[in-house]
């Protein structure tokens, strides 16, 4: 009979095989291997990590200045006294007199001599050898010591069972040419080498994972990854999607005969710039296919995406099936929904509204007719996918902004869309633009278009970046502009500490500037108004009742008003590239010049003055984008950390980009030449986060 007993940390951290601990691969490393005498150490001085080792002639508690323990060890040259300030009684005794200590440290110079202060001690016999690899020091988690993970490790690396999961499989075909090239490692070496590295190992390499063995490693990890890309896109060519073929639609949307889609474009009050015209015949193709559509479109803040959503979503229609269009802030999808109206209204076409602050009995009737397909376009917010809703001839879904949203999110729509038999459509849009590699490595069998162009008439924003001390000229400029019967934006600071200091400050800023400009009527837009509150406040921007809008961040994304050019920024010094970037896309929409303010408060950080300045020099995403994500990682621009998964555990793609390639060179020969080995070499590798790669 099995008992069922708690988990141990260890397996917590889900260390809980051989092979799983011979991957847990260590952050840094101690050099134990040399070992000097007092009097060396004593002479080497400071800055420099030492070990020695001696016998414990004094141990004595000190209560003067604060309680602390004092060791002092001597060898037959000199002594050297140890400092504790925390220490156990274990300790106490471990340091007893007579006893024979090593310990590690930096010696500096204190009140009564040269010290360590907190130096590591172990307990050793006087001739104990010195290890002959650099120690270890592993990803930790509380509960567990070093040691008890390096005796973990070091078990695991002698388990006869991990020779085989080890093995290298890999064809000689294909790792023999790549391996000599680089002076890779065979893997059960390069893992050896990686938890003991010798003595003279270059540790800066190391460090860096830069050394050879690391390589061996990461490559092996994004062969695998590469692998799993490649399957996801061999997988979703065998599911089935309703397939939109331009004029076999089979819906009319009025009497005159014009399908949904002919119609909007008669409706529309431009033409399409040239790259929204390629887009839309990508996207359009990618719609008559009969497997799925994961199309991400890329086009920077103001290019003109709603409208290729728009397009698609009525060739959807036009063909029986329903659309969805998911954003996700209530104001964006709200912002969506009033363009839909806009657009289709006139055309016949049932638009539901879902968001998250609908009344219950409004949300019963939207779902209602979501489920009984009278509705044909639906938009909303995470309300889609969270509340009980299912579509019943779901055949496209637009996730607008879809960084905000997580993986499974994104996943779980395919779950709704009213049949077994199909998936639908799937088109996300962003306006951060991702960077070639993340596209490559990140999302499973992703396509990408585009919008590369800007459509016309617009005119550049002049950024200006000003001191906060000189608001009241920023005040009388504004009044200056609003005579001459444009509208403006001012944008109140963020304070993520509290969202309440956040309207107070957004408050304060309205009341003063209803003061400064009292002919003209100033509006206030926050996160705390309800809905209606909010829209209404919009629509009357929208409609230039209200000249001058302040506004919290709620504006950040997808707010759309041509004649509003002028935008002023408070603490412009607390918002992040893309944050900036988003709200200032909101400005430039019309025939004016447009101007957007950064006022910022000193003192300003490094990082923040170069981040004003960039802003001030560039409005082109791709550079911003890619300056964020120097800063912030990749995680955060694709919403992968939503998932609480990271892919991939020994690569960064930053450093290791050259790599990816190769990989996915080698990834290509492995599947055509031995499928076979396909299945092993991702279960060493990715085990069950394969997963993650659907979305
Ligand atoms: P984003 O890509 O940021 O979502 P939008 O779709 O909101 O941009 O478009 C921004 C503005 O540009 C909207 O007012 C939209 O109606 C307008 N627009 C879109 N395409 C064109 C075009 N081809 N010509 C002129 N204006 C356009
Ligand atoms: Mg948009």
């Amino acid at each position: 009979m099995t008992t069922k007993r708690p988990p141990t940390v260890l397996e917590k951290m889900g260390l809980n095989s051989p092979m799983a601990l011979a991957l847990h691969l260590p952050s840094r490393y101690e050099d134990e291997t040399e070992l000097f005498t007092i009097e060396e150490a004593l002479g080497l001085g400071r800055f420099h990590s030492i070990q020695t080792q001696g016998i414990v002639i004094r141990n004595q508690v000190t209560f003067r200045p604060r309680r602390q323990l004092l060791v002092t060890i001597e060898d037959n040259t000199a002594s050297l006294q140890l400092r504790f300030l925390n220490f156990y009684p274990s300790q106490q005794k471990q340091m007893a007199v007579g006893s024979h200590i090593r310990v590690r440290g930096e010696i500096r110079e204190g009140y009564q001599g040269a010290e360590i202060v907190h130096p590591t001690v172990r307990a050793v016999i006087p001739e104990a050898p010195l290890p002959a690899s650099l120690t270890p020091v592993y990803p930790a988690s509380a509960g567990i010591s070093q040691t008890m993970i390096r005796k973990a490790v070091l078990k695991a690396l002698q388990d006869a069972s991990l020779k085989e999961s080890l093995a290298e499989f890999l064809p000689s075909t294909l790792m023999g040419e790549i391996l000599p090239k680089n002076d890779w490692p065979p893997l059960q070496d390069a893992i050896t080498y990686l938890h003991q590295p010798p003595a003279d190992a270059n540790t800066q390499s190391l460090l860096e994972r830069t050394h050879p063995a690391w390589r061996r490693v990461q490559f092996e990890e994004l062969l695998a990854q590469q692998i799993s890309l490649k399957r996801a896109h061999a997988i979703r060519r065998e599911r089935r999607a309703p397939s939109f073929v331009k004029g076999q639609q089979v819906s009319k949307a009025n009497k005159k005969n014009v399908s949904i889609e002919e119609g909007l474009i008669k409706i529309l009050p431009f033409e399409l710039t040239s790259a929204q015209a390629r887009v839309w015949s990508e996207i359009g193709c990618d719609l008559s296919n009969t497997f799925p559509m994961n199309r991400l479109l890329q086009g920077d803040v103001g290019s003109g995406k709603t409208v290729i959503a728009a397009l698609a979503a009525a060739r959807a229609m036009d063909h029986g099936y329903q659309a969805a269009i998911m954003a996700p802030t209530e104001i964006l999808a709200e912002q969506h929904y009033l363009k839909m109206q806009e657009w289709f209204g006139s055309l016949g076409v049932k638009i539901a509204w879902l968001s998250g602050s609908l009344k219950a009995k409004e949300k019963r009737l939207a779902q209602e007719m979501i489920e009984s397909g009278e509705a044909q376009l639906i938009i909303g917010t995470h309300a889609l996918i969270q509340d009980k809703v299912s579509f019943t001839k779901l055949g496209l879904a637009v996730i607008d902004e879809q960084h905000r949203f997580g993986v499974r999110q994104r996943l779980e729509i395919q779950q709704r869309v009213g049949s077994e038999l199909f998936y639908c459509h799937q088109l996300m849009m962003s306006a951060t633009p991702i960077p070639r590699t993340l596209a490559m490595t990140y999302y499973a069998d992703l396509d990408v278009s585009v919008i590369d162009e800007l459509p016309p008439g617009r005119k550049p924003i002049a950024t200006k970046v000003v001191k906060a001390t000189r608001r009241d000229e920023v005040i009388g400029g504004l009044h200056d502009w609003l005579v001459k019967g444009l509208q403006a934006y001012w944008v109140c600071p963020l304070i993520e500490e509290s969202e309440v200091l956040q309207l107070q400050t957004a408050v304060e800023s309205f009341e003063q500037l209803t003061q400064a400009l009292p002919n003209f009527k100033v509006g206030l837009v926050h996160g705390r108004l309800k809905s209606e509150e909010k829209a209404a406040v919009m629509a009357a921007f929208k409609a230039n009742e209200i000249q001058l809008l302040v506004a919290t961040t709620v504006i950040e994304v997808g707010v759309d008003v041509p004649n509003a050019a002028l935008m002023v920024i408070e603490h412009a010094e607390r918002f992040g590239y893309a944050q900036i970037h988003q709200l200032r896309g909101r400005v430039g929409r019309g025939s004016a010049d447009s101007v957007c303010i950064l006022m910022y408060a000193e003192p300003l950080s490094m990082a923040a003055k170069e981040r004003l300045q960039t802003l001030r020099e560039t409005s082109d995403g791709f550079v911003i984008a890619e300056r964020d994500l120097s800063l912030r990682g990749p995680g955060e621009l694709l919403g992968a950390k939503q998932s609480g998964d990271a892919m991939l555990r020994f690569v960064d793609l930053q450093r290791d980009a050259w790599l990816i390639e190769l990989a996915q060179k080698a990834a290509e020969r492995l599947l055509a030449e031995h499928a076979d080995l396909v299945e092993r070499h991702l279960e060493r590798w990715l085990g069950s986060r394969t997963e993650f790669l659907k979305a």
